[in-house]
């Protein structure tokens, strides 16, 4: 079994991350990676404690669930609740940041985006982070190196 990269690594703890996510509207999941360590993750979901989409159904204004927070704030979120600093962090998401999001990484100090997959990718967002000098690649996840169980393993 070849070594699995970092890339695929940290962009594989963001998609199992996503598969937490209370609102099925869209799944995503982000992990804060500093000096080659996950320092924080989060998927989009409700606020602690208060009622799940998965459960009751989006709460939609004009095209919007305006009931869960996103994954990369929650992300962020983790680390201000633990005092954990992201200056300088980068960050693995599964879809290209909405433009709040993309607003408060640059504020955190985020250096570098990564993500896998295209999604409504918000003009003023790709702008905002290229003005401010953060590093945006795509990696995607490639099936191959998500096996866990490989067969020689299991004897
Ligand atoms: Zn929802
Ligand atoms: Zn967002």
């Amino acid at each position: 079994m070849e070594r699995i990269s970092w890339n695929q690594y940290f962009m594989s703890q963001s998609h199992l991350l996503a598969l937490r996510s209370t609102c099925e509207r869209l799944m995503v999941g982000a992990t804060i990676v500093r000096d080659k360590r996950i320092i924080a993750g989060g998927y989009n979901g409700s606020v602690s404690g208060s009622t799940h989409c998965i459960d009751e159904g989006c709460y939609v204004i004009e095209g919007h669930c305006v009931r869960t927070v996103h994954a990369e704030i929650n992300a962020l979120l983790q680390c201000a609740k633990f005092g954990v600093p992201t200056s300088g962090a980068e960050i693995y998401v599964t879809h290209f940041p909405c433009l709040q999001c993309s607003k408060s990484l640059i504020q955190a100090g985020i250096q570098t985006v990564f993500y896998a997959t295209d999604y409504k990718n918000h003009p003023y967002a790709v702008e905002l982070l290229e003005n401010a000098g953060v590093r945006v690649e795509k990696v995607e996840l490639e099936q191959t190196s998500i096996d866990l169980l490989p067969a020689k393993n299991i004897k």
